[in-house]
């Protein structure tokens, strides 16, 4: 399952990650909690989703201007759509076994629906393993408990982002609430800002629930030949990639508060959604 983390991961983070964590610790002013005082403090009074924050593939953020002044909505690709079925596999799958219904299955129609059965599947071995796993060495545990220990993930938790400036209805792919572990899925090759989502997750849950969360995971799925395959980046969300989320939000905030239009980019990414507005 794409959130279950495996020996090799669980050993990176026990033996190598969070000792550097406990060595270099965040700064208490770049935690979540700190929402109300700079540089967290937002400095326009705006609301900005997520995706418009973190993503860079616009490096002037004519898409923020476009989206937020503008009021365009853009086309979705296939890619889009394949993202977002499958983004929505895994959150139906690890909520249908939380209520251990490992036999609910999904039919496949087309390629975008067969990706889906793909991870749909994958999702539930897993969950299905770590519960029969976890029941028999707790025979005496309640099902609950049992339930909430081997399957410890809020997904598509609901957030309200408003006190960091972002938008108050907030969907984080997963947390793991036992590990304090930001998840963040990615059905394309791993983007180089992908850290910057897991921060802004990060960053949210700590201005809500005043705990910290150190350490997020990027997972990327690609389809190829009828196969899936899975790969995670796990990192300390760390004092850099803090600022840099302050930074990128204060920017786009900016283009919007001004309502000026910022230009285009030297080059626009084929797959970039206004294509058909701004060329
Ligand atoms: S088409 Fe180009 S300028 Fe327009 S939003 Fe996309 S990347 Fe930016």
């Amino acid at each position: 399952m794409v959130y279950f983390l495996n020996e090799v991961e669980h050993k990176f983070i026990v033996l190598n990650l969070r000792p550097k964590i406990r060595v270099n610790p965040v700064p208490e002013e770049l935690r979540g909690w700190n929402w109300h005082s700079p540089p967290l403090k937002p400095y326009y009074d705006l609301k900005l989703p997520m995706y418009l924050i973190c993503n860079d593939y616009c490096k002037t953020g004519r898409d923020v201007y476009m989206t937020m002044v503008e009021g365009k909505r853009g086309e979705e690709d296939l890619s889009i759509r394949l993202g977002k079925a499958v983004h929505d596999a895994i959150a139906k799958a690890v909520r249908q076994a939380r209520r251990l219904n490992f036999q609910a299955r999904i039919e496949p129609d087309d390629a975008i629906q067969s990706a889906v059965k793909a991870v749909w599947d994958y999702t539930m071995a897993a969950c299905r393993s770590a519960y029969l796993k976890a029941r028999a060495e707790q025979p005496y545990a309640s099902e609950e408990d049992v339930i909430s220990t081997s399957i410890p993930f809020l997904v598509e938790h609901r957030m309200d982002g408003s006190l960091l400036g972002c938008s108050g209805i907030i969907s984080v792919d997963c947390y793991d609430y036992l590990r304090n572990i930001v998840f963040d899925v990615k059905v394309t090759a791993m983007p180089t800002n992908a850290r910057l989502h897991t921060t802004g997750y990060a960053l949210v849950i700590e201005s809500l629930y005043e705990i910290p969360v150190d350490i997020g995971c990027t997972v990327s799925i690609s389809f190829r030949d009828n196969r899936m395959s899975v790969s995670k980046d796990i990192h300390f969300i760390d004092a850099n990639l803090r600022s840099w989320w302050v930074e990128e939000r204060d920017r786009k905030a900016e283009i919007v508060y001004n309502q000026t239009d910022p230009g285009k980019p030297e080059s626009c990414p084929p797959k970039c959604m206004f294509r058909n507005e701004c060329l």
